[in-house]
């Protein structure tokens, strides 16, 4: 590709094009995949830019930088997404900031969720973390233990189980990418037979956002195609 976006402005309209014609190449309903930017160790004035620009729903992975972050953009009326791995001290903090939180892999933690959340505000909404390779390296349960993670979540007052997340191994080959998103939506079809009511699968990130649309994300998480490489 010879012409390279300069501006956020750019990146966002082509990233926004790319889920269009995923969702049309893949039979999606257009509009079915939503967009979460991934703002990690980027500006506040950059999210700004964005949300001028329409971009409403922002993923963070460390609750100080998002504290910072959201004090900056408090006239906005932005979606925060938490979807980094969780220190059972900092519930309180993440059951009153965010809207969302991803990375859910313990129930202890939700329990904890569930009591803090305030009770002014809409429920929280969860996603599991799934380890689809049992990574240690990595958050998540294993697939075989998300039914009865999920039952016993749905269960807790002040939350909504929405559905799943993963980060699955790189790789770089479409089927291969696919194939692991199939395992992923293959799970939660399997949980709404179980009385659960779920409707998210938030997975696809910059290199494999086409594979997840094409299984079904219904969230994709962009960092790198929105903004450019991470400097650290
Ligand atoms: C950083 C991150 C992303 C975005 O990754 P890119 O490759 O930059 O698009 C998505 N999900 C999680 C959990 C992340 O930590």
């Amino acid at each position: 590709m010879s012409y390279k976006p300069t501006s956020l402005a750019d990146r966002l309209s082509i990233l926004n094009q790319r889920i269009h014609d995923a969702e049309q190449r893949f039979g999606r309903v257009t509009g079915s995949v939503r967009l979460l930017a991934v703002g990690k160790t980027r500006e506040a004035a950059d999210l700004r830019v964005l949300a001028s620009l329409g971009q409403k729903a922002f993923g963070e992975n460390y609750l100080q930088e998002a504290r910072f972050k959201m004090a900056a953009l408090e006239d906005l009326s932005l979606c925060w997404h938490y979807i980094g791995r969780i220190q059972s001290n900092k519930t309180a903090q993440l059951a009153a900031q965010f809207d969302w939180i991803h990375s859910i892999d313990r129930l202890e933690i939700a329990q904890r969720l569930s009591e803090q959340r305030p009770h002014d505000v809409e429920p929280l909404n969860l996603c599991l973390q799934v380890n689809l390779d049992n990574e240690t390296s990595k958050g998540g349960i294993p697939l075989p233990q998300v039914p009865q993670l999920a039952m016993e979540i749905a269960e807790l007052p002040r939350l909504r189980l929405r559905g799943l997340m993963s980060v699955p191994r790189p790789e770089t080959e479409f089927d291969a990418q696919r194939q692991q998103f199939t395992r992923l939506r293959h799970s939660l079809e399997d949980l709404n037979p179980l009385g659960l009511h779920l409707d998210t699968l938030s997975m696809g990130m910059s290199h494999d956002m086409e594979a997840a649309i094409a299984e079904g994300a219904t969230i994709i998480r962009i960092g790198t195609a929105l903004f450019g490489p991470r400097q650290r």
